[in-house]
């Protein structure tokens, strides 16, 4: 499923520190900027106390009262009033650019902290589906939407859709690293996993949802900030192949399959980021007790046997 980054965009852009801090002094260039013109406004004429006013106590022809006590009487005021308004404006352009609920959102934990994740996992199921490049991810994904009605979100798929769609600013970046079969930093793999989770659930008018998410989390930052502010996952299918038989399944998928990764060069990079970056995820997980291994040297429809019987162990016969 393609799912455009407009949206989250706008969150990453607010949940850059840098761009933050740029964001924010442009917006106090801005505002000082709109107070300079204010108080070009609020200036007062040169002779503007020579002019009299029509309530004015004085007798026609009577002298003003002397200019040093208008002084004091007046400019802390001037001076009071300009330095509220000016903060109070501050106030309001800062509050402008949070986002509407600072605790569901990515952004918002990126600049404030743990928060609670977007979707209780009472209400959505996530699996996390792991395995090395070739494993057989994406066959074994296939039939378990068919069979158990989950949604399958792939997140190189998400990737290579933002990478194609005119105007991203993540294109190229996207791109080099696909190549290389380096991780695309996480920020735009999580923004991409949880929009198109909230347009799932949003198309189907509910709260409710069973989610794959594939070729995810590759690293451990991954796993930690998705947890932590969009779903907590239940379990980890993890498709444990030997890396002959993925390369060879790869090469022969790269005949077709027209990706920029399925060339030796890559996939050599993409095991080598495999083994170093991604299987410490697949400890992390399994510490807790949430993998599930499954051997998928075998032909899809005996992997397939295996995932269901542990599907079943897991979450009993009526899941
Ligand atoms: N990728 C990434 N972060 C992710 C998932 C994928 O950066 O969370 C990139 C990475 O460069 C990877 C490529 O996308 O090598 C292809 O991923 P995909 O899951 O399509 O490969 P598969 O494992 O299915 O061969
Ligand atoms: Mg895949």
């Amino acid at each position: 499923m393609a799912s455009s980054l407009p949206r989250q965009a706008f969150r990453l852009a607010s949940s850059s520190t840098t761009t933050i801090r740029a964001a924010a002094s442009r917006r106090c260039a801005s505002t000082l900027q709109n107070t300079g013109k204010r108080t070009t406004q609020w200036s007062f004429p040169k002779n503007s106390n020579s002019g009299k006013r029509a309530y004015s106590s004085l007798p026609p022809g009577g002298s003003p009262p002397p200019r040093e006590t208008n002084k004091i009487a007046f400019w802390p005021f001037v001076a009071v009033f300009v330095l509220a308004s000016g903060g109070y404006m501050l106030l309001v352009d800062r509050r402008k650019d949070m986002p509407p609920n600072p605790k569901s959102t990515s952004s918002a934990a990126a600049v404030e902290g743990p928060s609670t994740p977007a979707f209780s996992p009472t209400d959505v199921t996530v699996i996390f589906v792991l395995g090395g490049p070739g494993a057989g991810k994406g066959t074994q994904c296939a039939r378990l939407v068919r069979d158990y009605g989950f949604t399958h979100l792939s997140a190189g798929d998400l990737l290579r859709a933002e990478q194609d769609r005119p105007g991203s600013q993540y294109g190229q970046l996207i791109q080099d690293c696909i190549k290389n079969g380096a991780i695309v930093p996480m920020e735009v793999t999580v923004a991409l996993l949880e929009n198109a989770m909230r347009d799932t659930l949003t198309a189907a008018r509910t709260r409710k949802g069973r989610f794959l998410i594939d070729g995810f989390p590759r690293k451990m930052d991954q796993a930690v900030k998705f947890e932590e502010v969009v779903c907590p996952a239940k379990m980890v299918l993890f498709y444990d192949c030997p890396e002959e038989e993925m390369e060879r399944r790869l090469l022969e998928r790269g005949k077709t399959s027209g990706r920029a990764d399925d060339n030796a060069e890559s996939i050599r990079k993409r095991f080598r980021t495999f083994v170093e970056t991604s299987m410490p995820v697949v400890d992390y997980f399994e510490k807790q007790g949430k993998v599930v291994k499954v051997d998928s040297t075998p032909g899809p429809d005996k992997v397939y046997e295996a995932t269901r019987g542990q599907l079943r162990r897991v979450f009993g016969d009526k899941f």
